[in-house]
C-alpha cells in the first residue's frame, strides 16, 4: 500500500507510543487509525469509517476536537492513556503541517476538572526494588504533593500494600522487575482493580539534578535509591505532562513510625473511609465527620482519619482546636460559612501553573481570595495553636483580587477562544475594538433602513452565516426590485441572498475587529494567569491552612451536633470508655435507641476482654466501636461517649466478619487464618487487638482449640489490648491474671429473651442460636422440636462430660459419646453442623432433614 506523507507522519508518531491511544489532530477532528481505532470505536460507541472505504482494513474514527475532553475522561476511567498530537506551525503553510505529541494523558496524571473527585485525591505511585529496599514515591499532581516512603525487613511488601491500599491511586509505575511482582499482581486486583501499570525499564538518570528543579535539597530523601526512585516518578510525569510542573514543589516521608498504622483489613473492617458495600463513602466513619466546606478539606479529612496520630502533644493540639471551634458557636459559624465560598484553589492554581486554567477558574480563584480576610478576621482572638497557626499563615491576595476584579468579566464561558471574557476598561485597545464591533450593530441596522428604502422592498433584511459572511437577503416576492449593483450570493427556495460593494467593505472592518478583539483577550488572560501563577507556592501554602482549618472545623461540628466529649490522653496504656458509642450504628438507629457500652482495658490487671454472648447480641458492634473510638481519638476528632480515657495506641488489628477474599482461590478459613498469624505477628504491647468469632471455618473441637491457644499466646507473649469475642462459652475459663470475662446481658421472661446490648462483668450461660432462629422467622414447630433437641443434647453432654475437663483443653472425642435419643447418624450429623455460621434457611433445611430421620 502506497502511504500519503500523512500517514507516514501518524507511523511514525505512533511507533513512539505503543502503549498509547494516539489522538492524531487533523483540521477540527482528532483521528485514530488502525488497532486504536477499532478500540476507540469499542470503547466510545463510535463508527469506524475508511479513507479507501474499507473499513476493515484501514478503519478510523474521529471526534469533534471541542469535545474530546469527555472522550478522553472515558478511555482513561477505563485504564487507558492517551497521547495527544497537534498540529504545530501554520496549518494554512504549505506542504504537510507538523504534528508533534504535546501531552500524554494518563489515570494519574489526568488534570481535567471532570475527571477528578473533588472529595478524593488522585495519586500516582511508582515502586522502585533496589536490594534490600523497596521505593514507593507518590504525587498528586493535581495539587502539587509529593511523598516517598522506604520499606525494608520481613514485613515490607505487607506496609507497602496497606500503603497502596490507602492511596487508591488509578496509576502504578513499576521500575524494572520486582521480586514480588507476582504476589503485588495479585493484590492489586483484588484491592484497587481500578489501578493500571505502567512499566519503565530503568531509574531516572540524575536524580539530584532533578530532585532540584522541584524541591530545597534539606528536603531530599537519605537514601540514593530513594532519590532514584522519586527522580524516577518525576522524569515520568514532565514525559507525560510536558510541563515544568512548578507546582510539584511539597514533599513529605512517609513514615509509620509516627501513625497509628492501620492495615488494610481494619481499615476495610472498620470502614473507615470506604464501605465494604461499594467501596463507596456512604455508612463510614469519615461520612460521620465529614462537615468539611471545601474540597481540600475533604480530602485532608480522609487522609487523618486514615493514618491517625500517636504523640499525645500532637493529638491534643488537634483537640484544642476541635474544642475550641465546638464550644464557640459563633466562630464555629463564621468560619464555615467563610469557607462555604472557597473553591478547590489548590487544584485550581494546578491548572493555572500548567496553563489550562479557564476564565471560570479566575473567577472562582477571584471569589475564594475575597472569602479569606473574613477568615482571618474570624480567627483573629483565637487561643488554639494550630488556629493562630492558620490566623498567621493564612495570606489575603488583595492584589491578585483586585486584579482579577478588574480584567475578568463575572459570568465568562467556558472557551478562551471566543472572547468575552475581558472586562470594559481594563485594556484601552480592546475597548476600541469592541467600540467598532458594537457599532457595527448599529450600522448594520441603519445600512438595512437605508437600503430597504432606496429599494422599497420591504422584506430586505440583512443577515450573516460561516461560509457566506454578510449578505443582504430578499424573498422572491421582492426580486424584481433588486438593484443592479446588487451581486447575487446564493439562491435559496424562497429567498436570493446578495452582497454589495459597501457590505463587503463593512464586513472586512468588523471581521478584523472581531478576531483582534479575540485574540486580545487570549493574550491578556494568558497574562493575568500567570500572574497568579507566579504566587504559586504562596498560595499552596494557604490553601493547606484553610484544608487543615476546615477539617478541624468539620470535626468540631461533628462533636458539636453528635455530643462527643474530649478524650483525655494518658501514656500509660489504658483505655476506659463511659457510655461509649458507636457513631455510625448510633446513627442509624437515633441515640435513644441505642445503648451506649462501657470498655475498660489496660485499667489494673485486664489486658484481654474475653466477650462471650449469643449472635446479634451486638458483640462485634462494641468491639467495633472502642477501635474506632480509639481510632477516632488518635485523628484529632472527639468521641461518642460520656467520657473517655485513651493512652494512643500503635497499631489497631482487627479480625472481624467474614471475609471476602475468596477471589484469590483461598478458603475462608485459610484467610482467617492468615489474617490471625498477621496479628500475631505484629501486635505489640502497645496495639488494640480485635478479634471477632475467630475459628468458626472450622470444626466445633479445632476452632475452640485454635481461639483459645491464640487467647493464650497473647496473653502470655504479646500484653497487647485485646478484646476476644466467642461463643465457645468453655473458653471463659480463661479467666484469671489479664483476662475478664464479659458477656451481653440477656433477658428471659416468660421464655421470651430479650437482648439488652448491654456489656457487663461476667459469662453468658446459654448460646441462645435457638432464639435468633425463631428471630429470623423459622416456624414454631421448628424451633420448639429444636429446643427439646438442644435439652437432650446438653442433659447428654453433663453426663458424660465432666465439667472440668470439658472447661480444660477439650478432648473431642469425650464429647462424641452417644447419647440414647439418637441413632448414632442422626447425632453425627447434628454434631456436624456448625449452627453459628448457618444462614436461617439452612438451618432449617438442616432441622427438616434430621426430623425426617428420627
Ligand atoms: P453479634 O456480633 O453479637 O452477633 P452485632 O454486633 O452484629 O451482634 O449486633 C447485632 C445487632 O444489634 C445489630 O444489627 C446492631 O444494629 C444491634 N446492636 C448492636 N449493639 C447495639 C447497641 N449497643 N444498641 C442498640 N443496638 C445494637
Amino acid at each position: 500500500m502506497e502511504l500519503t506523507p500523512m500517514m507516514r507522519q501518524y507511523l511514525a508518531a505512533k511507533e513512539q507510543h505503543p502503549d498509547e491511544i494516539l489522538f492524531f489532530r487533523l483540521g477540527d477532528f482528532y483521528e485514530m487509525f488502525f488497532d486504536d481505532a477499532k478500540l476507540a470505536a469499542k470503547e466510545l460507541g463510535l463508527t469506524l469509517t475508511s479513507r479507501s472505504g474499507d473499513a476493515e482494513k484501514n478503519p478510523m474514527c474521529g471526534i469533534p476536537y471541542h469535545a474530546a475532553e469527555s472522550y478522553i475522561t472515558k478511555l482513561i476511567n477505563k485504564g487507558y492513556k492517551v497521547a495527544i498530537a497537534e498540529q504545530i506551525g501554520d496549518p494554512k503553510a504549505p506542504g504537510l503541517t507538523k504534528r508533534e505529541v504535546i501531552k500524554i494523558i494518563t489515570p494519574g496524571t489526568i488534570l481535567s476538572e471532570s475527571a477528578l473527585t473533588s472529595a478524593q485525591n488522585n495519586y500516582i505511585a511508582l515502586l522502585y526494588e533496589a536490594g534490600e529496599n523497596v521505593i514507593l514515591a507518590g504525587a498528586d499532581i493535581s495539587t502539587g504533593e509529593c511523598f516517598y516512603g522506604v520499606y525494608s525487613g520481613q514485613d515490607r511488601t505487607q506496609m507497602l500494600y496497606d500503603e497502596l491500599y490507602r492511596l487508591a491511586m488509578p496509576e502504578l509505575v513499576v521500575i524494572g522487575e520486582l521480586s514480588f511482582n507476582e504476589e503485588l499482581l495479585a493484590f492489586i486486583e483484588l484491592r484497587l482493580p481500578r489501578c493500571s501499570f505502567t512499566h519503565r525499564e530503568k531509574p531516572a538518570e540524575q536524580p539530584e539534578l532533578r530532585l532540584s528543579q522541584h524541591f530545597p535539597r534539606e528536603l531530599w530523601p537519605q537514601e540514593n535509591e530513594a532519590k532514584e526512585g522519586l527522580a524516577s516518578l518525576l522524569d515520568y510525569l514532565h514525559e507525560t505532562v510536558k510541563n515544568d510542573l512548578t507546582n510539584l514543589n511539597r514533599l513529605t516521608k512517609l513514615d509509620v513510625s509516627s501513625n497509628l498504622v492501620l492495615d488494610t483489613y481494619t481499615l476495610r473492617n472498620l470502614e473507615v473511609t470506604r464501605n465494604l458495600r461499594d467501596g463507596g463513602k456512604s455508612n463510614t466513619l469519615l461520612d460521620v465527620l465529614d462537615y468539611t466546606e471545601t474540597a481540600m478539606g475533604s480530602r485532608l479529612l480522609k487522609r487523618w482519619l486514615e493514618a491517625p496520630l500517636r504523640s499525645i502533644a500532637e493529638i491534643d493540639r488537634r483537640f484544642d482546636a476541635v474544642e475550641e471551634l465546638s464550644e464557640g458557636f459563633t466562630l464555629r459559624e463564621s468560619v464555615r460559612s467563610s469557607l462555604k465560598r472557597i473553591y478547590d484553589f489548590e487544584r485550581l492554581l494546578t491548572r493555572a501553573e500548567v496553563g489550562t486554567a479557564n476564565a471560570r477558574d479566575m473567577v472562582a480563584l477571584k471569589l475564594s481570595f475575597r472569602a479569606l480576610p473574613e477568615i482571618k478576621e474570624a480567627l483573629k482572638d483565637t487561643k488554639a495553636e494550630l488556629l493562630r497557626h492558620a490566623y498567621e499563615n493564612i495570606e489575603v491576595y488583595k492584589n491578585l483580587e483586585e486584579l482579577l476584579e478588574k480584567a475578568i468579566v463575572d459570568e465568562p464561558g467556558i472557551t478562551l477562544r471566543d472572547g468575552g471574557i475581558i472586562k470594559e476598561g481594563y485594556n484601552s485597545e480592546l475597548d476600541e475594538y469592541r467600540a467598532i464591533a458594537r457599532d457595527s450593530k448599529k450600522l448594520l441596522q441603519e445600512m438595512e433602513e437605508r437600503e430597504k428604502e432606496a429599494t422599497g422592498i420591504k422584506t430586505l433584511k440583512i443577515g450573516y452565516n460561516k461560509v457566506f459572511g454578510y449578505y443582504i437577503e430578499v424573498r422572491n416576492s421582492g426580486k424584481d426590485m433588486v438593484p443592479e449593483h446588487y451581486i447575487r450570493k446564493q439562491t435559496l427556495a424562497n429567498a436570493e441572498r446578495f452582497i454589495t460593494e459597501e457590505l463587503k467593505n463593512f464586513e472586512t472592518k468588523i471581521l478584523g475587529a472581531q478576531e483582534k478583539i479575540v485574540n486580545i483577550e487570549y493574550q491578556l488572560f494568558t497574562e493575568v494567569r500567570e500572574t497568579v501563577a507566579a504566587e504559586l507556592t504562596s498560595i499552596q501554602k494557604t490553601a493547606h491552612e484553610i484544608a487543615v482549618l476546615d477539617v478541624l472545623a468539620s470535626l468540631a461540628e461533628a462533636a458539636a451536633s453528635n455530643n462527643y466529649v474530649r478524650p483525655r490522653l494518658m501514656d500509660n496504656g489504658e483505655i476506659r470508655i463511659k457510655d461509649g458509642r458507636h457513631p455510625l450504628v448510633e446513627r442509624i438507629l437515633t441515640q435513644d435507641l441505642f445503648v451506649p457500652n462501657d470498655a475498660v482495658l489496660n485499667h489494673g490487671d485486664t489486658e484481654i476482654m474475653l466477650i462471650t454472648g449469643p449472635n446479634m447480641a451486638g458483640k462485634s458492634t462494641y468491639m467495633r466501636q472502642t477501635a474506632l473510638l480509639t481510632l477516632m481519638a488518635q485523628a484529632g476528632s472527639f468521641v461518642p461517649a460520656r467520657e473517655a480515657v485513651v493512652s494512643p495506641v500503635d497499631r489497631i488489628f482487627t479480625r472481624i466478619g467474614a471475609s471476602d477474599d475468596l477471589v484469590s482461590g483461598q478458603s475462608t478459613f485459610m484467610v482467617e487464618m492468615n489474617e490471625v498469624a498477621q496479628i500475631l505477628k505484629y501486635a505489640t504491647k502497645n496495639s488494640l487487638v480485635i478479634l471477632d468469632e475467630i475459628g468458626r471455618g472450622t470444626s466445633t473441637f479445632d476452632g475452640m482449640s485454635i481461639a483459645r491457644a491464640v487467647v493464650e499466646h497473647i496473653r502470655d507473649h504479646i500484653h497487647a489490648k485485646t478484646m476476644f469475642a466467642t461463643h465457645y462459652h468453655e473458653l471463659t475459663d480463661l479467666e484469671g491474671g489479664h483476662v475478664k470475662n464479659y458477656c451481653v446481658a440477656v433477658r428471659e421472661r416468660n421464655g421470651k429473651v430479650l437482648f439488652l446490648r448491654r456489656i457487663i462483668e461476667g459469662s453468658a450461660d446459654k448460646s441462645y442460636g435457638i432464639h435468633v432462629a425463631r428471630l429470623a422467622g423459622l416456624p414454631n414447630s421448628v424451633t420448639q422440636r429444636a429446643e427439646k433437641i438442644l435439652e437432650a443434647l446438653e442433659a447428654d453432654s453433663v453426663n458424660t462430660v465432666p465439667e472440668k475437663k470439658a472447661k480444660a483443653v477439650p478432648e473431642p472425642k469425650a464429647d462424641m459419646g452417644m447419647g440414647s435419643l439418637f441413632a448414632d447418624t442422626l447425632r453425627e450429623d447434628l454434631m456436624a453442623y456448625d449452627v453459628m455460621t448457618m444462614t436461617p434457611l439452612e438451618a432449617m433445611n438442616a432441622l427438616y432433614k434430621l426430623q425426617q430421620q428420627a
